[in-house]
């Protein structure tokens, strides 16, 4: 599973990126407001690539079994890219059956200590105030920021000091807090399945 997936407006034919836990999802697009819908990613083949790939580091790995315990049923799905992310989608609402893809990777602070990055793709935006509104929710959370790439994505991120490296359990709020932003904020972008 990859955090995000590109999708092309049927209206408009700009190239959206929304989260990969849209899979299957109809929604508007924020540009033109055309219906959406969002293709659910093929499976990968058998004989394609390592089933169960794992990280490079260690602690990584270690990290991703611990929290897989802890999130339990709040995890639908997860996996490792390119040996060095760990990818959760995780359950924000399950009676609206509504999930938020996070990513964990390591990195350094900018003091160059070892930190944890949690990540969440929000998606594509066109319009300033979606930004405005998104960062007016993100206020609610000092620990976390609300960044635009050069693509226009949107997204969620929060640093947490790694030294001494922190434990699954002290994570686990963390992630399930930056998920939910990151819905609430995807919602009010790509309203899915609500057209
Ligand atoms: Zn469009």
């Amino acid at each position: 599973m990859y955090p995000f997936i590109e999708v092309e407006c049927p209206g408009c034919e700009t190239h959206l990126r929304v989260p990969s836990s849209a899979a299957g999802r109809r929604g508007t697009c924020p540009r033109c407001h055309a219906l959406v819908e969002v293709p659910r990613p093929t499976p990968p083949s058998p004989e394609g690539g390592d089933p169960a790939p794992r990280c490079t580091s260690a602690r990584l790995q270690a990290l991703f079994e611990e929290l897989a315990v802890l999130l339990g049923k709040k995890v639908r799905e997860r996996s490792v890219v390119d040996r060095k992310l760990l990818v959760f989608d995780i359950v924000t609402d399950e009676a609206a059956d509504r999930t938020q893809v996070v990513t964990v990777s390591e990195t350094r602070d900018r003091a160059g200590e070892p930190a944890l990055l949690l990540h969440s793709t929000v998606g594509t935006i066109f319009r300033h105030d979606h930004a405005i509104e998104a960062l007016k929710s993100a206020e609610s959370d000092a620990s976390m920021s609300v960044s635009l790439d050069d693509q226009s994505t949107l997204s969620v991120r929060a640093l947490m000091d790694d030294s001494p490296p922190v434990e699954a359990a002290k994570l686990k709020p963390l992630l399930m807090r930056l998920a939910k932003l990151a819905d609430v904020m995807e919602e009010k972008i790509f309203h899915w399945d609500r057209t």
